[in-house]
């Protein structure tokens, strides 16, 4: 039996997981599972599946958490201290799938006992991308992408020579307002931002597809994962949501991925990795398609994809300080302080500020000093919020 933990069960990648296990129950172990606010989702999944562990990140709903536990042999625990001690469990395969900043700590601790990590975090490899490579180099622990168009390309390359790539394209779906008009933008909602067109997300992550903050952050995360050039890296859009991704070689051949827009094939790849089982997923119908379209994304429609290049051009701590400081803007939006349009100038301008500073972007990349530059970055964040207000 596979011992397995889902780091942000409740959530949305979190309940494709537990889908794809509960079809197969006899074949894991589940260790842990852990969520924030969701308390009963965590305690059904947990009884249901005879967690070992079940921890909240709010150390506030530890009480409701044991209540709900009850009765049951799954221990209760809370905070981010608890996370990452439950990430130390022994386990066989972690899905690292908490939204934010608030990912990095389990998945570094979850490698460090060895477990392949299924990577939905994008913000991990954004925020700290040479330390998680580091850990897991040291340990002999397996990164494999989770995220759509991460797992995509890692497929097309299968059996290829990296030296022959010439460049890796993501598609984006152009969010919520691709085909608003660019001035009607700057008065969107965080309720109009939070639906998107084709797939089914949690909040965050929808926004920042309308935003192409969640675009810039998986430019960051392809070169990370992948190692190439920032300049061979291309966004497309296209508003199919079918092709996620392709990877162009240097005899001019174009690998494409497609596949339904259903994040449990992403997940049951990780999850079988290396063999390819039967999904619950659907059959795409390409006659009945008929056509799919590309195109080259709006720079003015989208400001915040520009900011991944310029992450890459910076590096160092950069990729920690632009989504931390995207953290924050996003949650500003969400709190409607700050418009939409002013979450790219938000984080443009905490990436400014912090980038004269050579000594903070240059810092040797260990927990801490991610977890402080992040820090740094939301206080400064946050004060920039203040002053666009006033
Ligand atoms: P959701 O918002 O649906 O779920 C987030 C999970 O994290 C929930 O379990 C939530 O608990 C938990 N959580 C929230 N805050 C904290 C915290 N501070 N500490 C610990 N746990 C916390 O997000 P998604 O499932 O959509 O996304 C998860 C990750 O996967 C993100 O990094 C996202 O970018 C990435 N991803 C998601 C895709 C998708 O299709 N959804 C596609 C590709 C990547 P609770 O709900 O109980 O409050
Ligand atoms: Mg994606």
């Amino acid at each position: 039996m596979r011992r397995i933990s889902i780091f942000g069960a409740t959530g949305s990648i979190g309940q494709n997981t537990i889908d794809l296990i509960r079809r197969d129950r006899a074949a894991y172990k589940v260790v842990a599972l852990t969520g924030a606010g969701n308390i009963a989702q965590l305690a059904a999944d947990a009884i249901d599946l005879g967690a070992e562990i079940a921890v909240t990140a709010r150390q506030d709903r530890l009480d409701d958490l044991r209540a709900a536990l009850a009765g049951s042999d799954v221990i209760a625990a809370a905070g981010a201290r608890a996370i990452a001690e439950a990430a130390a469990r022994p386990a066989d395969w972690v899905m690292s799938a908490i939204v934010g900043a608030a990912g990095l700590e389990p998945g570094i601790v979850a490698m460090q006992q060895g477990a392949t990590l299924a990577l939905a975090n994008k913000e991990s490899l954004v925020t700290a991308g040479d330390l998680v490579h580091r850990v897991a180099h040291a340990h002999g622990a397996q990164i494999l992408p989770v995220d759509s168009e991460h797992s995509a390309v890692f497929q097309a390359l299968i059996g290829e020579d990296m030296a022959a790539v010439e460049r890796i394209t993501i598609t984006a779906s152009g969010g919520a307002f691709r085909d608003w008009p660019i001035a009607d933008m700057a008065k969107a909602t965080p309720e109009q931002a939070a639906t998107h067109p084709n797939w089914d997300m949690g909040q965050r992550i929808t926004i920042d597809s309308a935003s192409m903050f969640n675009k810039a952050l998986e430019v960051i995360e392809t070169k990370e994962f992948f190692g190439v050039a920032p300049q061979q890296i291309e966004v497309l859009v296209h508003p199919e949501s079918l092709v996620h991704a392709l990877v162009g070689f240097k005899d001019g051949a174009l690998m494409a991925h497609v596949g339904p827009p259903d994040m449990r094939h992403a997940i049951g790849f990780a999850l079988h990795h290396p063999d390819r089982k039967h999904l619950p997923v659907e059959r795409l119908n390409l006659a009945h398609i008929g056509q799919l379209t590309f195109k080259a994304p709006n720079p003015e429609r989208y400001p915040a994809l520009r900011l991944a290049w310029d992450v890459l051009e910076i590096g160092g701590m950069a990729g920690c300080i632009f989504n931390a400081a995207k953290e924050k803007a996003l949650d500003a939006f969400i709190d409607h302080r700050i418009g939409f349009l002013d979450m790219a100038a938000v984080v443009e301008e905490t990436l400014t500020v912090f980038s004269a500073d050579s000594c903070l972007i240059n810092a040797e990349m260990t927990l801490d000093t991610v977890q402080q530059t992040d820090h740094l970055a939301r206080k400064r964040a946050d004060e920039i919020i203040a002053n666009r207000k006033g």
